[in-house]
């Protein structure tokens, strides 16, 4: 009999990515002794619509950048979609690529939680995965909230990563970079570096 892989999965905008992603990623790795963590360059995020976003391919280069000295973590190949990519159908997409012998838990932080509820097809996203809520941005009581809210389906499917908020963001890193200020220790060097040489962030 095939051995069960378990994969994380954590979709963001990665507008830069940064230490919280990367300490985030490999705390839940360990905890749930994931094989892989695959993390996804969102296109199009339904939530950031309304936002300047720096371009998809600098965000993919920057989160490939940041992975590229860990063999448990993996940068999806870009898919351009035109509107908005909802996490379902990217749960569902890897879910046929991966096989049967697969279990997905998807990684969020816990400033995305009180949303949960109202994600589209949230019932069928939690018959596919699981879902891993790391602290962030003093929410926690919001995790307990949700967990409850969906009751034994809660239980069994969502849980709360046992690590310290880290408050690291990348709208932080973007503000710092526009101030002239160090981003050292809260994004990879080699990210930094393709911050600097790329010009990034300087005229939001
Ligand atoms: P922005 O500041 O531009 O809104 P962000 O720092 O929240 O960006 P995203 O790329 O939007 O970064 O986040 C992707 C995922 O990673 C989300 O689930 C988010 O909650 C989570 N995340 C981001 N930063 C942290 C952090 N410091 N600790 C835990 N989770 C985080």
């Amino acid at each position: 009999m095939q051995a069960i892989r378990r994969i994380g999965i954590m979709g963001g905008t990665f507008d830069p990515i940064h230490m919280g992603h990367l300490v985030t990623a490999d705390a839940a790795r360990m905890e749930y002794g994931l094989d892989q963590v695959v993390l996804i360059p969102d296109t199009c995020p339904p939530h950031k619509q309304q936002m300047a976003v720096t371009s998809v391919q600098h965000r993919y280069r920057m989160a490939l950048l940041a992975t590229d000295s860990n063999l448990y973590f993996n940068v999806l190949p870009l898919v351009e979609i035109n509107g908005p990519s909802y996490t379902i159908d990217t749960v569902k997409s890897l879910k046929k690529n991966y096989g049967e012998n697969t279990e997905l838990y998807l990684i969020i932080g816990s400033d995305l939680i009180r949303s949960l509820p109202h994600w589209y097809g949230i019932d069928e996203l939690l018959c596919l995965c699981k879902v891993i809520v790391a602290p962030r941005q003093g929410s926690i009581g919001a995790i307990k909230a949700v967990i409850h809210h969906f009751g034994e389906t809660g239980k069994r499917r969502i849980f709360r990563l046992k690590t310290p908020e880290l408050e690291i963001s990348s709208t932080e890193i973007r503000e710092k970079v526009r101030a002239g200020k160090s981003i050292c220790y809260i994004v990879p060097e080699n990210v930094e570096h393709y911050i600097n040489k790329e010009k990034l962030y300087r005229s939001y």
